[in-house]
């Protein structure tokens, strides 16, 4: 008995023992998230024959709203934002009966950090308020690679993966623009293939790296989107806490082609039909019941419910036009599954829309807007103070809407991927989780 005894913990030691071998062999994993980095360009920079280290780019389809914290917050599968930007309009209910108030400005959006960036390992903060006061190219992709490298190489690493947070791509791509952003990246290129050789000879394994952006960019210079002459001359006005039918509320966190709009319960869509007819709007949508949607265009207006349990939609063209051109996927059953719409959609100029739009008032963030808005290509929503600040920057790339270039941020690595196409959630799953 003892002998048998002996045996079983001879096989259970030597079993434990190559099994700890091929953990330690196994490659490190490390995640890098480059904030709004598009597919289109990172392909480019591959098809010119950089980061040959790595895989060929896979998209990532964003979710609607096509910015930084709704999908980050799937990406790192973190509990939601209170809104969609750190500057928004909150729906608190005050004693006169009147709604809301607004919260933040842009000095918060720069100052406070939303949940995802908190459980990134290498946090942005430092290197962000570094990178603050000296340019942004050369210098800042060499100060951000070097502490990111002597953490990689000299501290004790977390066991499943090391994460880094990198925001100040998508301040490149949009105060610099498309060339500035690759030239940053060829830098980077050359530095983490240095890291990797270096860490294979400190650490004795491979350094597997990931790539992975939260949405894409449409680079040119924007005009803005004037909304406010034509709702007050349909008798809307712009308030600061909503008291009447008609009052509504915006605040403009930065300039992005999307918008959240705030009216009193009820007027939502009324107030999206409104806006669908204003210059350089391409839909606009309300939630007149949980789980279903409407879709406003110029042209027509389209109901979607959503099943969440069998993971399907629902469509209903209630007038005019698909504004999408989606009605074609639709035309055999008016229900698809999610996976069905996603695969038939994908290669259109708004992927996956319909999905990505009850999204946008059910999972992006915890307390949703009355209408959201996405705007035709080339057009965004901001303030005066933000339009005077791009008279002097210039600002030459834009992101929010449902329009594709805007919509795909990308995976790389350094592995192989068998994934075709990663949403931020089944990149979570793949990687983070
Ligand atoms: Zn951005």
């Amino acid at each position: 008995m003892l002998r048998v005894l002996w045996l079983l913990i001879l096989i259970s030691a030597t079993v434990l023992g190559i099994l700890g071998v091929q953990a330690e062999n196994k490659p490190y994993r490390l995640i890098i998230g480059f904030d709004g980095v598009s597919y289109g360009l990172m392909t480019e920079l591959y098809d010119g024959g950089y980061f040959r280290e790595f895989q060929r780019p896979t998209p990532l389809l964003a979710t609607f709203p096509s910015i930084s914290d709704p999908n980050w917050t799937l990406i790192m599968g973190v509990p939601p934002e209170d809104s969609y930007t750190k500057a928004h309009f909150h729906m608190i209910q005050h004693d006169d009966g009147s709604l809301g108030k607004e919260v933040g400005t842009v000095i918060n959006h720069l100052t406070i950090p939303p949940n995802y960036e908190k459980i990134f390992n290498f946090k942005p903060i430092g290197v962000i308020q570094h990178l603050m006061t000296v340019t942004w190219s050369q210098t800042s992709a060499l100060y951000w690679i070097e502490s990111l490298s002597k953490k990689l190489l000299t501290e004790k690493l977390p066991h499943k993966h090391y994460t880094a947070l990198i925001i100040n791509t998508d301040i490149i791509s949009h105060v610099s623009g498309k060339k500035a952003l690759m030239e940053y990246f060829k830098k980077i290129e050359k530095r983490l293939s240095h890291l990797r050789k270096d860490f294979k000879k400190e650490h004795g394994r491979e350094l597997e790296i990931v790539f992975v952006s939260d949405h894409g960019a449409y680079y040119n210079n924007p005009i803005s989107v004037d909304f406010e002459k034509p709702l007050k001359a349909a008798g809307w006005k712009w308030s600061k806490t909503l008291r009447n039918s008609k009052d509504y509320a915006f605040v403009a966190p930065e300039i992005i082609s999307f918008a959240a709009f705030y009216t009193r319960p009820k007027e939502e869509c009324d107030l999206a039909l409104l806006m669908s007819h204003i210059k350089g709007v391409q839909t606009s949508l309300c939630s007149p019941q949980k789980d279903k949607i409407q879709f406003f265009s110029k042209n027509g207006r389209v109901e979607i419910s959503i099943d969440t349990h069998k993971r399907t939609l629902s469509y209903q063209l209630l007038s005019g036009e698909d504004p999408f051109g989606h009605d074609v996927f639709f035309k055999k059953a008016r229900t698809l599954t999610w996976q069905e719409y996603f695969d038939l959609s994908f290669d259109t100029n708004y992927p996956y829309a319909y999905v990505r739009g009850w999204e946008g008032f059910y999972i992006a963030v915890k307390n949703p807007a009355s209408v959201l808005v996405s705007p035709e290509k080339g057009y965004v929503f901001t303030n005066l103070t933000l339009e005077i600040l791009t008279a002097l920057s210039g600002i030459k790339s834009t992101h929010g809407s449902f329009e594709k270039e805007e919509s795909l941020g990308l995976v790389m690595t350094t592995s192989k991927s068998k994934e075709e196409v990663f949403t931020p959630s089944s990149f979570y799953n793949q990687y983070v989780k």
